[in-house]
């Protein structure tokens, strides 16, 4: 895979197809991949492609408008490629995708607390990993270590591309919301303590933010002076109202890629809101985000005949 990535974007680049690529690199710490976006074909030597590429790429395209650029994309990448266009942030003549059949992400963090000992150093074949410390070494099979999104994620497939590599995956045929099913069984008091437990060892990072495709405001409300939102600083009632703000901005418009959640150094589950949130798009409107650029996102259109009172 890693291989015929880099042909196909070097011809590219040769044909002047493109300007500059989304890629992912080697990170600076051995069990992270990094994406980067390269202007030449020399970029391509330091490109990777294996189960350690869980972030969304889309993220940076509403940064390089205007430029011809060459997009690696899963099928979660090419769903906020769909959205960001549908939102006119790209525009797809500007874009050459080369869509990956993905199988999935593996859960790096998990994976750290099973080996026990600081990583020194990761090596992938096909389906697995060989993680390596200093006195000890261990092989994990990605299927058994997937994020959480990976384990349902119903469309591994691109849905939009140039081409694509890879042979086809199945998506998850069960139900992706299962989780928050059992969730909504709780009382609003449990679910309320669930989220203060959770969200209280949130340090206001904003590494959830900035991950996300969908979070592309010039200037986010968190850093907004006037008017001034919430304070800076631990406050629990700051930390929720973040939050709770942060989500309802993704109604309609979350891929469920999860590279918020993968993002964050406190592992807090903030795909529980999220996820929440599109069940509930999907039950109202029978509206998924990010499958067809010519559909409107769900809060973007009403019928003049809604029963409610206010549209009339
Ligand atoms: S969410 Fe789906 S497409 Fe995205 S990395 Fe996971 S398996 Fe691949
Ligand atoms: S990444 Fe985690 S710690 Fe950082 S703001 Fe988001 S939830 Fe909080
Ligand atoms: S909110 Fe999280 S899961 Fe949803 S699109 Fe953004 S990064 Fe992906």
């Amino acid at each position: 895979m890693e291989v015929k990535i880099k042909e196909r974007l070097s011809q590219l680049f040769d044909e002047q197809k493109i300007n500059c690529a989304i890629i992912f690199e080697k990170g600076t710490m051995p069990d992270k991949n990094a994406p980067n976006i390269i202007y030449n074909k020399e970029g391509l030597n330091n490109l990777v492609w294996n189960s350690m590429n869980w972030n969304n790429l889309a993220n940076y395209l509403p940064k390089l408008l205007g430029k011809k650029i060459g997009i690696v994309a899963k099928g979660c990448d090419s769903r906020s490629i769909v959205l960001l266009m549908q939102e006119e942030k790209v525009k797809r003549e500007d874009l050459y995708i080369i869509g990956i059949n993905c199988t999935g992400m593996i859960d790096m963090k998990k994976i750290a607390k099973d080996f026990g000992a600081e990583i020194s150093e990761t090596i992938f074949e096909k389906d697995s990993v060989k993680v390596k410390g200093k006195a000890s070494e261990k092989e994990y099979k990605v299927k058994d270590f997937l994020l959480e999104s990976c384990q349902v994620c119903k469309y591994p497939s691109p849905v939009i591309y140039d081409e694509v590599l890879g042979e086809q995956v199945k998506g998850f045929e069960g139900d992706n919301y299962q989780d928050i099913t059992e969730f909504e069984k709780l009382s609003s008091e449990e679910r309320r303590e669930y989220f203060y437990k959770e969200l209280s060892g949130c340090i206001r990072c904003y590494a959830c933010r900035n991950s996300c495709p969908s979070c592309y405001c010039q200037e986010c409300f968190v850093d907004s002076n006037q008017p001034k939102w919430l304070e800076k600083g631990q406050n629990i009632d700051d930390i929720f109202f973040y939050h709770i703000v942060r989500a309802y901005h993704m109604v309609g418009r979350c891929v469920d890629c999860g590279s918020c959640q993968n993002a964050c150094p406190m592992d807090i589950n903030i795909l529980k809101l999220t996820k929440k949130l599109n069940k509930d798009v999907r039950e109202l409107y029978k509206y998924e985000c990010g499958l067809d650029p010519k559909n409107t996102p769900a809060l973007s259109t009403f019928e003049p005949d809604d029963y409610n009172e206010f549209i009339k």
